[in-house]
């Protein structure tokens, strides 16, 4: 399977861009979704974090309670790395098989930290994964503008969140393709994306297997 990894800071457009290439035909693969599944309810990687971290890292309906295990981890680099050694290569699989299952030409894989995970045997994985990375771009400002619109929190909120994310260069250093999501017009754009799916189907039409 030809995989495009799509990634961009909050408010860039992913989910928008991602909606396009999905009415293109393409099947979305979404990571974030995927690290929310092997955590839910009655799964092994469940078990094995309340097991390590205790009870209280669930809530009360049984659910993992991120903002408890974000505290836990913070300053604790062993349960930080003992948690990416348990999860990572469980992502990284259902990432692969739902990837593998995808019957269109290409699939999209919307990755939305993987800049800020670069660093980690995550990112190592997906980029190995991925044959190409997409990356969504807009300035700052307008990152702020629309996701204070979006979201309804306030700018110091907005940039609270993209202080706390990869920066707009450190993204663009990792990009094979870059979509300008910001100027001309929407026609403009759904150009830009169209044209990015016709490179993508040439990509994806050469690597497969000649029969
Ligand atoms: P992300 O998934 O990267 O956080 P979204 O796709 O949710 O971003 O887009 C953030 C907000 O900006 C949404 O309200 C969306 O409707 C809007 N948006 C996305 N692309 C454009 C665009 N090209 N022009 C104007 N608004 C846009």
């Amino acid at each position: 399977m030809y995989v495009v990894a799509i990634t961009g800071g909050i408010g860039s457009g992913k989910t928008t861009v991602a909606n396009q290439f999905a009415a293109l035909g393409i099947e979305v693969v979404d990571a974030d979704l995927i690290a929310r599944e092997v955590v839910a309810p009655g799964t092994p990687a469940l078990a094995a974090i309340t097991s390590h971290f205790g009870p209280e890292i669930l809530t009360e309906q049984g659910l993992l309670d991120r903002r408890v295990l974000r505290e836990r981890i913070f300053s604790d680099q062993a349960a930080k790395s003992w948690l990416n050694a348990l999860l990572h290569p469980i992502i990284r699989s259902e990432m692969l098989r739902q990837c593998a299952a995808v019957s269109s030409p290409y699939c999209l894989l919307v990755v939305p930290l993987l800049v800020e995970n670069r660093l980690t045997e995550l990112a190592d994985r997906v980029l190995v994964m991925a044959d190409r990375v997409l990356v969504i771009d807009v300035d700052e400002a307008t990152q702020i503008e629309r996701t204070c619109h979006r979201d309804g929190v306030s700018r110091e909120q907005a940039q609270a969140i993209l202080a706390s994310q990869a920066s707009r260069s450190e993204r663009l250093a990792m990009a094979d393709d870059v979509l300008d999501n910001q100027s001309g017009t929407t026609e403009t754009i759904r150009a830009r994306i169209l044209a990015l799916h016709e490179t993508y189907l040439a990509f994806a039409s050469q690597q497969a297997p000649q029969v």
